[in-house]
């Protein structure tokens, strides 16, 4: 069981991995080299998008160390609710808040993807068009960043002034 917002799919290649760090004695065997499956990344790339890692298996044990959520408070900020978790990764409260989380994450992401194409396309170029497109893309993916910040402070602060609002009336 997960909750993450990447959904359960990939969870059981995730443990695979984790096994394998595990194994490693914690060290993280699986990245910039051969993995288990023996698909030779360098830089973390993988060759086949269909194979390519999710962000908390890539960077597991920098996530265990500082997670992005708050241990056993729910990561959904209009939610924000204290919960048991079952796993130390776990960042929903339940399989709703999971789900709204995957939504956030896709819309977020959907808004990000073009200029974060745009930038990796642009890497080398150094002035004309495709330089300036490229500036373009990563000031957008900086405002980005920025206005999902803000959206999600401003779903936590909702939630606190309903939660408030609710404990002065009972
Ligand atoms: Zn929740």
């Amino acid at each position: 069981m997960h909750w993450g917002p990447d959904g359960d799919a990939i969870e059981q290649e995730a443990g695979l991995r984790r096994s394998a760090i595990r194994a490693a004695g914690g060290r993280d065997m699986t990245r910039g080299g051969v993995d288990t499956r023996g698909d030779i990344r360098g830089n973390g790339v993988a060759r086949h998008a269909e194979r390519f890692e999710p962000f908390r298996d890539y960077a597991f044990a920098e996530l265990e160390a500082a997670p992005l959520h708050q241990a056993g408070v729910c990561f959904l900020p209009q939610c924000g609710r204290r919960f048991d978790p079952s796993v130390s990764w776990q960042m929903y409260c339940c399989k709703a808040c999971e789900r709204a989380g995957l939504t956030e994450f896709r819309k977020w992401g959907l808004r990000a993807a073009p200029a974060l194409l745009a930038w990796r396309l642009g890497k080398y170029a150094s002035d004309g068009p495709v330089a300036d497109r490229t500036r373009s893309a990563r000031r957008f993916v900086t405002a980005v960043q920025s206005a999902w910040i803000v959206d999600r402070a401003d779903r936590a602060k909702d939630n606190q002034t309903k939660q408030g609002a609710e404990n002065g009336r009972n």
